[in-house]
């Protein structure tokens, strides 16, 4: 309302998450008219920067929407002038009371809510959460806090985290990102199942002969791989976006589109699932590789990564849920950096047509048969069907059709970064698309194990040449539960 006011606050404001998608969603969300009237942006970091010196910053980073160009650079000014910044140390109580005092000079007696987002290194989370809950929280409205991954990195280093963030501040407080789940076509996945009648009767054992998880990306750590080799890939991207995606994908259907009914589901299909075993997994790094005379370094090239790392690029893994709904479907999940492609995509392959009379039509691969149904996450986001369909003519030959709905084509609109969506929720307190606390553990629960083994033992990963399409295991490791990759077939 009028008398309200919000301020936002980005914790390591001179740093690459802040300039690269934090300030530009937020001008996106000024821009669609979707910010509280009173809202105010305050960068905080130990850099020294004045306001104008932030404005400047961040106006290099900001950018119009194609189709909403006109009076853009306007609102960029008006944007700009609504941005600040102070200069402090994250565990410092006193640099936050200055803070807090700047704060209230702009929220003029209004009733104040406040969202920090922390753009920082893990290590100094809990600094900064107790510095901001004990001596800058909104005096009379909300107060919370974006939290980006990662949230620990097993178990217990996650439990260790959630229990001193929970020493400052509730659960309702707390907003951990997972910019997946901010992802367009992965927010789609619920409206595609619970509004169409023709794909929940298939969502199950009976139909569905596995899903597909895949992340690829087609460059390195180039330089940036310190943070990225005390994680690896498994961490980096399985354990918490590709399993959200499972999560959404696999749930029953929730009570309602609240955010604890959704939750809720989550966390039971994610308790369903079997802890995951060493045999189910297959890690890779990239090495160098020379194509023509251009060099791509490997991943124990950059100057950043230790020369003996042992730390996975790539995984591939099968999970299964132990309900009556998935018994027996393989979830298989590829993830790595350095690979031939960059994409985001969810495959679910069917089964085949019992007695197909047209079977011999096609040929002898029984694999040909099957529909495959595809969500393309990123980039260009798709959703397509591939059905069998008979080639025009007086003949009787089929092949692979695709009915297809390629967004671009579809809706004109460009579609809003994840971090606009989830920065407008985390705003307005809706709580759906974020990590909950018990979330947090079962997934952690299912990846524990076998991340300590991996250590313990120092398994060392199948190396793929940078740009090649990963190691030969993720095949092996598909085809012992009789799955091909789809994003490998000739058809794509
Ligand atoms: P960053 O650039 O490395 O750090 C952000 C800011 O934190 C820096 O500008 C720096 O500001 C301060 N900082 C850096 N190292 C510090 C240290 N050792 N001690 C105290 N302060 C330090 O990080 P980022 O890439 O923006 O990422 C921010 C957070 O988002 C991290 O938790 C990261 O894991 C997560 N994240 C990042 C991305 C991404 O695309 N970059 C994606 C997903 C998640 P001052 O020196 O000015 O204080």
């Amino acid at each position: 309302g009028k008398k309200s006011t919000v301020t936002i606050t980005v914790v390591g404001a001179s740093g690459d998450l802040a300039k690269k998608k934090i300030f530009p969603a937020l001008f996106a969300l000024y821009y669609e008219d979707c910010l509280p009237e009173h809202f105010t942006i305050f960068g905080y970091a130990r850099s020294k920067m004045t306001d104008s010196e932030l404005r400047n910053m961040v106006s290099k980073t900001l950018t119009c929407r194609i189709d909403k160009r006109e009076n853009c650079s306007e609102k960029m000014e008006e944007f700009l002038k609504r941005c600040f910044y102070h200069s402090g140390q994250y565990d410092s109580q006193e640099n936050f009371v200055e803070l807090d005092k700047k704060l209230r000079e702009h929220e003029a007696g209004r009733v104040s809510n406040r969202l920090f987002y922390l753009s920082i290194p893990p290590n100094i989370f809990v600094d900064a959460v107790r510095c901001a809950s004990v001596s800058a929280s909104a005096a009379s409205g909300w107060t919370r806090i974006i939290v980006e991954k990662p949230f620990g990195r097993d178990s217990e280093s996650s439990a260790a985290l959630t229990k001193s963030l929970k020493q400052y501040l509730t659960e309702d407080q707390i907003f951990r990102i997972d910019h997946y789940l901010g992802k367009e076509l992965v927010e789609n996945l619920s409206v595609l199942r619970f509004s169409n009648l023709i794909f929940e009767p298939l969502w199950s054992r009976q139909y569905i002969r596995n899903v597909q998880l895949i992340f690829s990306e087609d460059f390195g750590t180039e330089g940036r791989g310190g943070y990225f080799d005390h994680y690896g890939i498994i961490r980096d991207i399985m354990q918490n976006h590709l399993l959200q995606i499972v999560a959404l994908f696999a749930m029953e259907t929730p009570v309602s589109l609240d955010a604890e009914d959704i939750r809720n589901e989550k966390v039971k299909v994610l308790r369903s699932m079997r802890t995951l075993r060493i045999d189910d997994v297959v890690i890779g790094q990239y090495k160098s590789h020379t194509k023509g005379n251009v060099s791509y370094p490997g991943y124990t090239d950059d100057k950043t990564v230790p020369k003996d790392s042992l730390t996975p690029t790539f995984a591939a893994a099968a999970l299964f849920i132990n309900n009556a709904r998935w018994d027996g479907v393989p979830f298989l999940m590829k993830a790595g950096k350095a690979l031939h492609n960059r994409r985001a995509e969810i495959r679910v392959q069917f089964r085949h047509v019992p007695g197909n009379l047209y079977n011999r039509s096609i040929g002898t691969d029984l694999d040909m048969a099957t529909n495959e149904f595809v969500i393309r996450v990123q980039p260009d986001e798709a959703i397509y069907l591939k059905i069998n369909n008979k080639v025009p003519g007086l003949g009787m030959r089929l092949d692979r059709s695709h009915l297809n709905l390629l967004y671009k084509a579809r809706y004109l609109k460009e579609i809003p970064d994840a971090y606009e969506r989830l920065l407008l929720d985390a705003i307005e307190g809706e709580r759906r698309l974020f990590i909950r606390s018990d979330e947090l553990d079962a997934a952690w629960s299912i990846f524990t194990p076998v991340l300590k083994e991996i250590e313990e033992k120092k398994i060392v990963p199948e190396y793929y040449p940078y740009g090649s399409r990963g190691p030969v295991g993720a095949h092996y490791l598909a085809a012992r539960y009789d799955v091909k990759w789809g994003d490998l077939g000739l058809d794509e």
